[in-house]
C-alpha cells in the first residue's frame, strides 16, 4: 500500500478539482518547442475528467516579477488542447471572480487552465490569504508536479493543507520510482555520483553513504577525492579547498560500511574541447599540464563489472565532460550497460537531476532505465534525503 493519498482515494465526480501541474515548458516565439512536460500531465487530466471532475489546472511559468505577458500560460493552453484532443479553456488569472465564473460555467469533465500562479507574489510566499483565494475555486486538490514539490509554495504545499489533497498519476509514478531507489530498495544498492563539483553535492554524498553499499564517484568531483588521497591531478578541475571535506566523506562512508569506488585511470587532454588530443593513463600518471576529462577504460570496465553485483542503481551526474566527444565514452558505456541489465530484469535503475537526463538521452537510453526523473532540483533534494514539503503534505496520516 502506498504511503500517499492517490487519485484512487479521491472523490472526483462532480467536484471542482484544482490540479497543480508542471507546464514550465521551453517556448520560443510564443510556441512550445518541447512538449515532454505536457505529455506527462495528460494521464492525470484524463483520469479526473473520466471520473466526472472539472479539471482546473494550476501551474507556474518562468520567473515573473508580477504580471508579465511574456510569461503567460495562454500559448501553453493551445498546445495542451492539441495534445489532449479536447478544448482547454484559458482563464486570465488564477484567483478571483473570472475564475469562479469560468468554473461555474464548465461541465463535469471539462478542462480549464488558469494563468501563471507566480503572477501573484503570494504563491512563492505561501501566503495564507492567497491560499484561501486559490482554494475558493476548488473542492479537491491534486498535486501532479513533483518537480515543484521541494518548494513550500501556495500552489504546491499551502493548498494541500487547505483542501483534501491527493497525488496525481505522474507524481505517484515519481514517488514509486524514488521509493524503489532509496527508501525501500532491493539490495545491494549502488549510487553513481558524477558531475562537475563536490561543493554542489556535499549533502547528497553525506546522505548516500548512509544508504548505499557502493558509492561510485566520477566526473570532475572524483578529482577532489583523488587529490585527497594524495594523487596529483595536474590541471584537472579540482576543488583543492575541499580535500579535507572529501576525506571526511570517506571516513563517514567507512563508518557506515559503504565502499567508495574512485577511478583508477582516466582520459586526459591538454585542451577542454571536442576531439582534443588525448590519452588514457593511470590516475597517478597525469602530467602537470594535463586535465582529466573522462574516466578511463579500466575504471569503466570496473563499474560495469560491479553492476552485476547490485540490484538497484541510483545515478546522478556524468563520468566526464560528456558534451565533448570522446569524453562521453565512460558515461555512454556505463549507461548502455545499465540499460541492458534493466531490460534483462536484473537491475532497477533510477537516474535524474541536472545534466543527467541529457546524458542518458545522449547515450540513447532515456527510455530504457526503470525511471529517469526530469525533476531537477526536487530530485536532488530527494537524493539529499530532505523531506519535500509538497510531497509530505500528501502523506497518509
Ligand atoms: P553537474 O551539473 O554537477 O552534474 O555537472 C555536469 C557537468 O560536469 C557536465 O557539464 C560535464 O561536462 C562536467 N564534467 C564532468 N566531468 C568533468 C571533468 N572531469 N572535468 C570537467 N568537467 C566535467
Amino acid at each position: 500500500m502506498t504511503a500517499f493519498r492517490t487519485l484512487e482515494d479521491a472523490p472526483l465526480a462532480g467536484k471542482r478539482v484544482l490540479v497543480r501541474v508542471d507546464l514550465n515548458v521551453p517556448m520560443e516565439a510564443g510556441k512550445v518547442t518541447d512538449a515532454t512536460r505536457i505529455e506527462r500531465v495528460l494521464p492525470t487530466i484524463r483520469a479526473i475528467a473520466e471520473k466526472g471532475g472539472k479539471v482546473i489546472l494550476l501551474a507556474h511559468f518562468g520567473r515573473p516579477k508580477g504580471r508579465d505577458a511574456a510569461n503567460s500560460l495562454k500559448p501553453v493552453a493551445v498546445a495542451l488542447a492539441h495534445a489532449l484532443g479536447q478544448p482547454v479553456t484559458f482563464v486570465g488569472d488564477c484567483i478571483g471572480e473570472d475564475v469562479a465564473k469560468a468554473v461555474a460555467a464548465a461541465r463535469d469533465g471539462d478542462v480549464l487552465l488558469l494563468e501563471n500562479t507566480r503572477f501573484h507574489a503570494g504563491d512563492e510566499k505561501n501566503d495564507e490569504a492567497f491560499v484561501r483565494d486559490l482554494a475558493a475555486n476548488g473542492d479537491v486538490f491534486v498535486n501532479d508536479a513533483f518537480s515543484a514539490a521541494h518548494r513550500a509554495h501556495a500552489s504546491t504545499e499551502g493548498l494541500a493543507h487547505a483542501l483534501p489533497a491527493y497525488a496525481g498519476l505522474s507524481m505517484q509514478a515519481e514517488l514509486d520510482a524514488l521509493s524503489a531507489g532509496l527508501d525501500n530498495p532491493a539490495r545491494p544498492v549502488m549510487a553513481i555520483v558524477g558531475g562537475a563539483k563536490v561543493s554542489t553535492k556535499l549533502d547528497l554524498l553525506g546522505n548516500l553513504v548512509r544508504k548505499v553499499e557502493v558509492l561510485v564517484i566520477g566526473g570532475g568531483m572524483a578529482n577532489t577525492f583523488l587529490a585527497a588521497r594524495g594523487v596529483d591531478v595536474g590541471k584537472s578541475l579540482c576543488e583543492h579547498d575541499l580535500v579535507a571535506t572529501a576525506r571526511e566523506i570517506e571516513e563517514k562512508a567507512k563508518a557506515a560500511g559503504c565502499e567508495i569506488v574512485l577511478p583508477v585511470d582516466a582520459l586526459v587532454a591538454r585542451e577542454f574541447k571536442a576531439h582534443a588530443a588525448h590519452r588514457a593513463v593511470a590516475v597517478g600518471e597525469v602530467a602537470s599540464d594535463e586535465m582529466i576529462l573522462d574516466a578511463g577504460p579500466r575504471s569503466t570496465a570496473e563499474v560495469v563489472r560491479r553492476l552485476d553485483a547490485v540490484k538497484t542503481l541510483v545515478w546522478n551526474g556524468p563520468f566526464g565532460a560528456f558534451e565533448l566527444a570522446p569524453f562521453d565514452t565512460a558515461t555512454v558505456t556505463v549507461a548502455k550497460a545499465v540499460a541492458e541489465r534493466v531490460k534483462a530484469g536484473q537491475l532497477v535503475a533510477i537516474a535524474g537531476g541536472g545534466d543527467t537526463v541529457s546524458a542518458m538521452n545522449h547515450a540513447g537510453v532515456g527510455d530504457d532505465l526503470t525511471y529517469v526523473s526530469t525533476a531537477g532540483g526536487a530530485f536532488l533534494e530527494w537524493m539529499e534525503g530532505k523531506p519535500l514539503p509538497g510531497v509530505e503534505a500528501l502523506r497518509k496520516a
